[in-house]
């Protein structure tokens, strides 16, 4: 028998941040955010979540803040989408 089992990504979750204004261009409504889920899969049924990989971006500047430079209210915003 032959298993099948390894780390898949999920569905990507968009995150309306127009409230926040962009740290790098100052530019307002210009933010949002991405969260991607890792599951662990066995046979392609997801088991339970290993990560999150949660990145902000900008559409004026094409800023990319990672997880390390969130501020409050970025952090604030993921939170609120659990
Ligand atoms: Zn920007």
């Amino acid at each position: 028998m032959i298993l099948f089992f390894g780390i898949r990504p999920g569905k990507t979750t968009t995150i309306n941040m127009n409230h926040l204004i962009c740290s790098h261009c100052n530019q307002p409504n210009t933010l949002s955010g991405e969260s991607n889920p890792n599951y662990f899969h066995l046979f392609w049924i997801p088991l339970y979540r290993i990560s999150t990989t949660q990145v902000v971006s900008c559409e004026h500047c094409k800023r990319i803040y990672f997880k390390n430079e969130f501020t409050m209210e970025m952090k604030q915003a993921f939170e609120n989408y659990g």
